[in-house]
């Protein structure tokens, strides 16, 4: 049919975004995209992504196509973008569809996002119909991970299910150009949900009345994004000893929530890097050096060198800090251990004898997330805890592997699934061996099982007999006749850290921590471990010395310190601090111990040498926590280019001569954080030592003696001296928390290896 003027044919293209897509303005942005170039056709969510049909002359579709990736929106990460021609339709106008619902896809599901700055505005202006609401959001905000159910991320399939949008919400909704267009937990006061304050206050408002009790020295649970805090002022001794006491919480740190940067400073000493994490969207708890004379109250983090702030990240955050106008202690809703609480009927119960208030509100958690901690070395993160902001996004594997579970390890558990190439670590979930945190395992496995619509082939998990995670880890393999991959401690955190990195060459692997099941029974922790995905060679590990009654020892750093002496051969001297705290008859009983090796366990663990200089250096002789002595010591630490001395051979290091220079520098009077640095110095010495015995030019450092700074410090820069590649942790965190994603990479290889052999 010719016609005069005819127009350029048109085109029509399809085209399919996966990666973070949903719940981040994604719709709303190609439909903006397409207005502005004058294109029809449509755009929707579907299980795998955004899926998009343009119709238009070729020139134009190109240019928007191009637009799609360039312009796409901050909290957007375009993972693949596909095209391709189909059949012209003759659509006359652009429209967002329904939803859809692809069984055998996956998206991925944003984090829960701090507050943004126009929401904030917005709940301070008077004028705003949003005004104080403290459920403000857009699609640039608010929550995500923790209200999802299911996919597609749709209302329905949120805890917002329950709230029926007004007129005006539901107008800002279907607007195409609005802020909250297809926002899913679009709320406001008329609609959404509501605060409450128990016990009730007909007087005042709920964050008046939180504000109230806090300023009297009470303990509020606050119901937040991923579960409970509980909050008390921070600058009052007696209302944070009250906290210890009920929390049954002696000396560990508690984290502190500030309202603005300037309030952080005056608490803490805070570099470029450290204010980045703090106002990022992830808003972690940042590890951070006190700053002497803060109102701080000396038992928020009593005997530590650091403080761990954060910046509100709710609207509800932000209108109790500026109301309350002094820094609060916000420390999970739980008991030691144990999963954060979510549910307000479950915290009226378990957190009664907690609190003495509630700040409650009525939008349901569906799954609890505890907020992430991170460190910062040298202006790079040093995860300590990742979970809200970070999970589910998941980190990219060297290759793809069948779709596994990994249970992950017993303290600071966290699982991974994979899909492809992508590995999906959860929320932090807690210590196994209590069983509520068995049941937030099975919670979070479920979640992230229904988000990314994956049916594992396998399961991976650690081979220790009395790990909690690996006792589900059979029963799940069990249940559903999968095989059972076990994949060694040590061997794991290695492969975490190269699979973080996208390593596939064989690193020289220094695996530190506490503690680990040894392929040989004993407990490894001092590993020099020749890796790569497919296996291990132990090249080389700190001595063995026998620990008397095994991880019960953990509590008590003094023993642990007279086991090395013994092993040394060193006389247990009524000088030194362990000897001396140590009881006669307590000392009998242990010396029989040692020489007969009952009830004790071979270790070559580093964290109880760490445990053992700080206490033979007289820093601490039990501890109240994890790790509390190697903490406390390092943090003793001065600057000093002297160093002590192991005794390294081939295939093992031998910290006696250690031991007989930290005592000489005793009687000679020389100070504590002198003898802290020449033991870290002397720790660094080894590696590098170990590392230049072999062949090859990368290094991997994992474990969680590696959350140690100072150490981790010295180690790169003598390491990277001498040419060596050095893979750190900066995604996952280098202890236990991170050992899922390890077990994932290793377990993954091993079932590609079977399926290639088949
Ligand atoms: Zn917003
Ligand atoms: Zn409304
Ligand atoms: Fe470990």
């Amino acid at each position: 049919m010719p016609l005069a003027n005819a127009p350029t044919p048109l085109h029509r293209l399809r085209l399919r975004v996966t990666g973070v897509v949903q719940g981040v303005g994604f719709r709303p942005f190609v439909y903006g995209l397409a207005l502005k170039f004058g294109l029809a056709g449509l755009v929707g969510n579907d299980s795998a992504g955004v899926f998009i049909e343009v119709e238009g002359a070729p020139d134009v579709l190109a240019a928007f196509q191009a637009a799609l990736t360039h312009a796409a929106p901050p909290l957007s990460r375009i993972d693949s973008l596909t095209a391709a021609s189909v059949p012209v339709r003759g659509d006359r106008a652009f429209v967002i569809v329904e939803s859809r619902v692809i069984s055998d896809a996956v998206t991925l599901i944003s984090p829960d996002l701090c507050v943004c700055d126009d929401c904030l505005r917005e709940m301070l202006d008077p004028a705003d119909r949003r005004y104080r609401y403290p459920f403000i959001n857009c699609t640039n905000c608010g929550p995500r991970f923790t209200i999802i159910a299911d996919i597609p991320y749709d209302r329905p399939n949120t805890t917002m299910a329950g709230f029926p949008m007004c007129e005006a919400c539901a107008a800002e909704y279907q607007d195409p150009l609005n802020r909250r267009f297809h926002a899913q937990p679009i709320a406001c006061p008329r609609c959404g949900p509501q605060l409450m304050f128990l016990p009730h206050r007909a007087d005042v408002d709920p964050v008046a009345a939180a504000c109230e009790a806090l300023t009297v020295g009470n303990i509020v649970a606050v119901k937040g994004l991923g579960g409970f805090h509980l909050a008390c002022d921070a600058t009052n001794p007696a209302a944070v000893a009250r906290l210890r006491a009920r929390k049954q919480r002696e000396e560990k740190p508690f984290a502190v929530m500030v309202h603005t940067m300037d309030a952080a400073h005056l608490l803490a000493h805070i570099d470029a890097a450290e204010a980045a994490l703090l106002v990022s969207r992830e808003r972690p708890i940042v590890l951070l050096a006190k700053r002497a004379g803060s109102p701080l109250a000396g038992n928020v983090a009593p005997g530590n060198p650091a403080v761990g702030l954060m910046l509100p990240y709710t609207p509800l955050h932000d209108l109790l800090l500026a109301a309350f106008g002094r820094p609060l202690v916000m420390t999970s809703g739980n008991l030691s251990g144990e999963p954060i609480v979510k549910d307000d009927d479950e915290a009226q119960v378990r957190l009664a004898a907690l609190a003495d208030a509630f700040l409650l509100h009525d939008r349901p958690i569906h799954v609890s997330c505890d907020d992430s901690v991170v460190h910062v070395m040298d202006g790079m993160p040093l995860p300590v805890r990742r979970s809200r902001g970070a999970a589910p996004l998941p980190v990219t594997l060297p290759f793809a592997v069948p779709s596994l579970l990994a249970a992950g390890g017993e303290l600071k558990n966290t699982l991974c699934l994979t899909r492809d190439n992508l590995a999906f670590m959860s929320q932090h979930i807690g210590d196994m061996e209590h069983l509520e945190t068995r049941a937030a395992f099975h919670r979070a496995y479920d979640h992230l099982r229904a988000l990314l619509r994956v049916t594992p082939q396998a399961i991976a998990c650690d081979p220790h007999p009395g790990y909690g995670a690996s006792h589900l880890a059979r029963e799940i393999a069990a249940a559903h006749a999968l095989p059972l991959v076990t994949v060694q401690h040590h061997h794991a955190h290695i492969a975490a850290v190269m699979a973080e990195h996208g390593v596939t060459e064989p690193v020289i692997g220094f695996a530190f921590d506490g503690t680990g099941y040894g392929t040989d029974g004993a407990i490894w922790g001092g590993e020099v471990l020749i890796a790569d995905y497919g296996g291990f060679r132990r090249a080389a590990h700190l001595r063995y010395v026998p620990l008397p009654g095994g991880d019960a020892a953990v509590q008590r750093p003094y023993r642990v310190a007279l086991a090395h002496l013994w092993a040394a051969g060193i006389p247990w001297d009524e000088d030194l601090a362990p000897v001396a705290v140590c009881p006669p008859s307590e000392q009998r009983v242990l010396l029989r111990q040692l020489e007969t090796g009952l009830n004790c366990v071979p270790t070559s663990s580093m964290g109880r040498l760490f445990d053992a200089a700080a206490a033979l250096a007289g820093v601490r002789q039990t501890v109240r926590y994890e790790a509390q002595a190697a903490i406390e010591f390092e943090g003793l630490a001065l600057p000093s280019q002297a160093r002590y001395a192991f005794t390294v051979t081939g295939d093992e290091i031998d910290p006696a001569p250690v031991w007989r220079a930290m005592i000489a520098d005793l009687r000679a009077g020389v100070c504590i954080g002198e003898m802290s640095t020449r033991f870290h110095n002397a720790v660094a010495d080894a590696v590098l030592a170990l590392a230049s015995q072999h062949e090859r030019q990368i290094v991997a450092l994992s474990g969680g003696v590696f959350q140690n700074i100072t150490l981790l410090r010295v180690c790169r820069s003598l390491l990277e001296a001498h040419g060596f590649r050095v893979l750190m942790h900066h995604i996952v965190p280098p202890n236990d928390g991170g050992l899922a994603l390890g077990q994932a990479a290793i377990a993954g290889h091993q079932l590609l290896q079977l399926q290639i052999k088949r």
